[in-house]
């Protein structure tokens, strides 16, 4: 299965709690959660992968 990550944005601003992203079988193995903005507060530093 490709990957699933929950991701937690960390800004205390920020509404956002908590979201999933589902990656597909082509997205690359170095691709991580510091490649991704907050969809809420646009940050990029504040995204924490949570591990299961
Ligand atoms: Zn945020």
């Amino acid at each position: 299965m490709p990957a699933t990550l929950e991701v937690k944005c960390t800004n205390d601003e920020c509404e956002l709690d908590m979201f999933e992203m589902h990656y597909t079988y082509d997205m690359p193995d170095d691709v991580g959660v510091s490649d991704f903005q907050c969809p809420y507060c646009t940050r990029t530093d504040t995204l924490r992968e949570i591990e299961l």
